[in-house]
């Protein structure tokens, strides 16, 4: 694979702040996971870069964008929408090369949902209303007349994730902007190249400067320096339940709103009614998709005893059948993991779960070639108090356990710290909905995995996180309510 991402590409690779682009005193490198190569050296923000952005970001708060009525907010975010989808090719190779993950993916997903979630906004952004409310008057003194509007929340710090780091960043750009705010993004150091073009992309779509900053650079670094920054209102960060934890504690300090979305150890309930194959495929999928590397990867496969042996004997198949390699031959159906580190933590839990006495029955460690690729993996007979039942992967290694009723499916689903998403597969309308109200998790989707949209709420409960999303959610999640009372 050739290295097309470099500057030599025409790719910028700097800081995007206050409408221009500049560069940090210090790079970091930033690897393709398929080959172990240097793609690209990328700006690192530092603390006084973001320092920088954030006042950009208020000066535009403050300024003309705050007097933008939201049909141009809608009509900017639309523009952008056509952008995105006019440069859908370029920026799914730009997924592929900096995630791993096999081209057609992000063509079929990550890019199609960043166009629907902008396109989603552009529609609330001139439909934020607030109500009218009667109230008993003043004191018994004279009548009243209270309403309530809803006002940007400020200035919103936007952290995200490698997996899907466009689309991420699109869930977080697109409420905040529908509803008035300015942002400033820290993408991943793993993969920030779709987000730095979405940067060109936004100053060519005719956003004010300063309303979106782009500000790569470490964790540790940009992204800590932006959760303390006392000019940040709101931190929306979407990455692993550690560092939201330690997100949430500093954000105390300065009483920032947050949102996290976290991580998850999706249930896939096979019921005995269920058509088995059809929960065989989208179990497959909810596996193995952008290489297990999903929150809501159904990594936990609950299975009524009468198919357990037909779903264990077939998901192996289906983790054998599976072809890794390049992102961009047409005959890879799954890429390498991001980075050397989270090979050697995925390979470590397949160990684990070989010691803890689970039956391994496809995959369980690396091809012998360059790039950070793991095998898909299936265990069977897992004890869900066993670690790889219990703690998150984010690889495509699944954990295969039988039940007999469903009051033990249920109590084994929602034996987890997590709640982002469950599945169930049946066909008995009133088990569906008995199940979904039972399990505990932000999104339940009954014959089929990750059904997600831009206009539904998106969030976790218990470790999955705090706040939701998408949908009139992402709105309310992007405003602060305000209450006027007139004394007549
Ligand atoms: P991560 O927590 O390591 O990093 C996420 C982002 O946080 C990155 O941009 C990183 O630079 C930044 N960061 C790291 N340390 C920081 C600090 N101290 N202060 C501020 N920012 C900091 O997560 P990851 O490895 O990039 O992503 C994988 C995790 O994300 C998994 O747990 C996965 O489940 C979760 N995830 C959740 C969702 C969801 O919608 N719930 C979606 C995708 C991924």
């Amino acid at each position: 694979m050739t290295i097309t991402a470099g500057p030599e590409s025409g790719l910028t690779t700097g800081l995007f702040i206050d409408g221009a682009w500049s560069h940090a005193q210090d790079t970091f490198a930033d690897l393709n996971p398929a080959t172990g190569e240097l793609l690209a050296e990328v700006s690192s923000g530092s603390a006084a870069d973001i320092d920088r952005a954030v006042v950009a970001a208020r000066a535009a708060l403050e300024g003309a964008w705050g007097a933008t009525p939201g049909v141009a907010r809608g009509a900017l975010l639309h523009r952008l929408a056509d952008l995105v989808e006019r440069d859908a090719a370029e920026l799914a190779r730009l997924e592929a090369l900096d995630v791993g993950k096999p081209v057609g993916q992000p063509g079929m997903l990550d890019i199609p949902n960043a166009v629907a979630t902008f396109r989603h906004f552009a529609g609330w952004a001139d439909k934020i209303q607030g109500a009218t409310i009667p109230t008993a008057g003043y004191l018994g003194m004279a009548p009243t007349h209270s309403y309530t509007v809803r006002e940007p929340v400020g200035v919103i710090g936007a952290i995200v994730p490698w997996n899907t780091p466009l689309m991420i960043a699109a869930w977080k750009l697109g409420p905040a902007l529908a509803a008035g705010n300015t942002v400033v993004v820290k993408p991943p150091e793993d993969a920030p190249l779709s987000i730095l073009h979405l940067g060109t992309l936004i100053a060519e779509a005719g956003f004010p400067a300063g309303v979106v900053n782009i500000v790569p650079g470490l964790g540790e670094t940009a992204g800590a320096a932006l959760v303390a920054h006392p000019g940040v209102d709101k931190v929306s960060f979407t990455g692993s339940p550690e560092v939201g934890r330690l997100i949430q504690k500093a954000a105390a300090d300065t009483f920032k709103r947050v949102t996290l979305e976290l991580g998850g150890k999706t249930p896939q309930i096979v019921c005995e009614d269920a058509n088995v194959e059809q929960a065989i495929q989208g179990i497959a999928m909810g596996l193995f998709f952008n290489q297990g590397e999903v929150c809501a990867a159904g990594t936990r496969i609950l299975v009524h005893r009468s198919h357990y042996d037909t779903v264990v004997n077939a998901l192996a198949q289906a983790a054998d059948a599976q072809v890794l390699g390049d992102p961009f031959a047409e005959t890879t159906t799954m890429g390498a993991l991001i980075n050397a580190e989270q090979q050697c933590r995925v390979l470590a839990y397949i160990e684990k779960g070989k010691a803890e006495g689970a039956r391994l029955v496809a995959g369980g460690g690396s091809p012998d070639e360059p790039g950070f690729f793991v095998r898909p993996t299936i265990f069977a007979d897992v004890d869900n108090g066993s670690t790889i039942a219990q703690e998150e992967i984010f690889g495509p290694v699944g954990a295969v356990i039988p039940f007999d009723t469903v009051e033990e499916a249920i109590a084994i689903a929602n034996d987890t710290d997590y709640g982002l998403a469950a599945t169930i597969w049946t066909q008995n309308v009133s088990l569906a909905h008995t199940l979904a109200s039972k399990v505990r998790a932000g999104a339940v989707w009954v014959n089929g995995w990750a059904a997600i949209d831009p206009a539904l709420p998106w969030g976790g409960m218990k470790a999955s996180g705090i706040g939701r999303e998408l949908g009139w959610a992402g709105i309310v999640a992007n405003t602060e309510e305000k209450v006027v009372t007139i004394v007549l």
